[in-house]
């Protein structure tokens, strides 16, 4: 201003102004230096107008050329205004996006009978509903009528992850909406019909987006309405069958289909010290399935919770039948205890609880942890850790060493009995120096901490004694034996004692 001022003598602008009440104003505001006739500047004079009435009126403007009145929503302008950036901000991030187009059943009908200001009522509910499912990133647009467009970005890397986590949000929009309104005192039922096509990169252009998922919004209103449906049929199968097995996992504990199978451990005589329990569920609909498939599905839910209390409960129950036989008095069973299980804030009194259900001695539970758990709240973890091992006597072993970020800083600072090579550095140690490497680098550094090792996955003898030489004093794995139920598992016992009464 002043450059300009002291230059050309004048200046105009809009600024902004306080009043006197306090009140924050927009106003256009010109200067004009008056000078004598010696040219030199004796006054400056002023001239202002207030300008709200026509800032609110661009405003204004502003919100009906982007903005539907009715519900305040984004329109259809705004959306593939914000469509073309997503696009373009994905073909740089790689990530994936998706859109979701909506349509409320029987709309029409309450629009016929009931008038359309009840029909304006339901847009208004539907609009807040859908708010509080989606982030405030995302763009929620009114389409026109009883049409609406999610569009939510930065939703994954990978395409199986972007399905699931686009099929989670999806579904919790269809239900929020599928349940009853109340529209001029009356109870009004309906639901959405939701079509869903993901993006990443700019290849595809938005109108092809957009009229993909309108396709499969008819495909969900033809299989019956109230539906989520992907565009890709193949998308849509992936979902299918993974909300299948997960309403099944739902039914399996309490139609007792989860079994608990021992693995045996053994010192460097090959004498049995314990058994690592693993699950496995007998599906009557998806038959044997491995819990490396749906371990992880039952994380992403609180199902996880339920089954590792089930496998907690299952395990001491079989120490307490063992602790009768000189046989098998002596085995520690590990039991493997997911993150999400470790995260309850009262996950020492569930064990406490259920070592005293079944009066065993607590040395002869161990937990199996994995790095995860020591990701967030490192003091809060240390703090647990420790009161499982020092206030309960249950003893810690952390699993899969060696595949994580297996960070010193927190070895050294985490209060743990074991640590547990991985079976993927055990498989090639005979062949592959670098995992010969890493093996001996994790037995010496255990040592140093005072820590004892078990390797995994040891299958040859030649894994054995190449573990043996190097100090490691325990093993697991299908040398010695596979998981087994605990019948078999005592049979084995007995097969290992008579060899052992022949050898002497
Ligand atoms: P994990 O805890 O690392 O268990 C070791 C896995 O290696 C088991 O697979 C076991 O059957 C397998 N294994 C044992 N010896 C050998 C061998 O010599 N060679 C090879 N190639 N594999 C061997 P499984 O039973 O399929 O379990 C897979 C994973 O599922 C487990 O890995 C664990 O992370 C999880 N899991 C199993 N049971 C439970 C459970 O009760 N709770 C939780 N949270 N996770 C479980
Ligand atoms: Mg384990
Ligand atoms: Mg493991």
């Amino acid at each position: 201003m002043w450059q300009s001022l002291l230059t050309n003598g004048t200046w105009k602008g809009e600024l902004w102004d306080r009043r006197k009440s306090g009140k924050i104003y927009p106003k256009q505001l010109s200067i004009t230096a008056v000078r004598d006739a010696g040219g030199n500047t004796i006054q400056y004079v002023a001239a202002f107008h207030d300008i709200s009435a026509r800032k609110r009126a661009e405003e204004e403007m502003h919100s009906l050329a982007f903005y539907d009145a009715l519900t305040g929503l984004p329109n259809r302008r705004l959306l593939h205004e914000r469509l073309d950036l997503a696009l373009s901000v994905s073909a740089r991030s790689k990530k994936f996006g998706a859109l979701l187009y909506l349509d409320m059943d029987k709309f029409k009908t309450l629009n016929d009978t009931q008038g359309h200001e009840a029909g304006d009522a339901l847009l208004v509910e539907v609009a807040t509903r859908m708010k509080f499912c989606v982030r405030e990133v995302d763009t929620l647009a009114r389409f026109g009528g009883d049409e609406f467009v999610v569009l939510i970005e930065e939703i994954g890397a990978e395409e199986a992850d972007a399905t699931q986590h686009t099929a989670l949000i999806s579904e919790k929009i269809r239900a929020v909406l599928a349940t009853s309104y109340i529209i001029n005192n009356r109870e009004f039922h309906t639901s959405p019909s939701i079509g869903v096509c993901l993006f990443q990169g700019n290849r595809t252009p938005g109108d092809e987006l957009l009229k993909r998922a309108d396709i499969a919004m008819y495909q969900a209103k033809d299989s019956g309405r109230n539906q989520v449906r992907f565009f890709d049929p193949q998308l849509q199968l992936s979902v299918d069958s993974r909300a299948a097995l997960e309403s099944a996992m739902r039914e399996a504990i309490t139609g007792q289909q989860f079994r608990l199978y021992y693995q045996i451990q053994v010192d460097r005589d090959h004498r049995p010290i314990g058994a690592e329990a693993l699950i496995r569920w007998e599906s009557p609909t998806h038959g044997m399935v491995s819990p490396i498939e749906f371990i992880p599905l039952a994380e992403e839910t609180t199902l996880i919770l339920d089954i590792g209390n089930w496998v907690l409960d299952t395990a001491c129950q079989q120490i307490a039948a063992w602790s009768n036989n000189p046989l098998t008095s002596d085995l520690v069973i590990a039991v493997n205890i997911s993150a999400r299980q470790f995260r309850q804030p009262d996950f020492v009194q569930l064990v406490d609880a259920v070592i005293d259900k079944h009066q065993i001695l607590p040395s002869r539970l161990k937990l199996e942890l994995t790095e995860s758990v020591a990701l967030d709240n490192l003091e809060g973890v240390i703090a647990k850790m420790t009161a499982l091992r020092e206030n309960l006597g249950v003893t810690i072993s952390l699993d899969d060493f060696g595949t994580g970020y297996s960070s010193l800083s927190y070895l050294k600072r985490l209060p743990l009995d074991q640590i547990k090579i991985d079976q993927s550095f055990v498989r090639d140690i005979t062949t592959d120096s670098n995992d010969a490497v890493m093996v001996q680098t994790i037995i010496e550094m255990a040592h140093n901490f005072g820590l004892h090792v078990i390797a995994e996955g040891v299958e040859t003898e030649a894994h054995m004694d190449f573990l043996k030489q190097r100090g490691c004093m325990a093993y697991q794995g299908y040398l010695f034996s596979k998981p087994v139920p605990h019948y078999d598992f005592e049979l084995l016992l007995n097969h290992h004692l008579t060899l052992k009464g022949r050898i002497l």
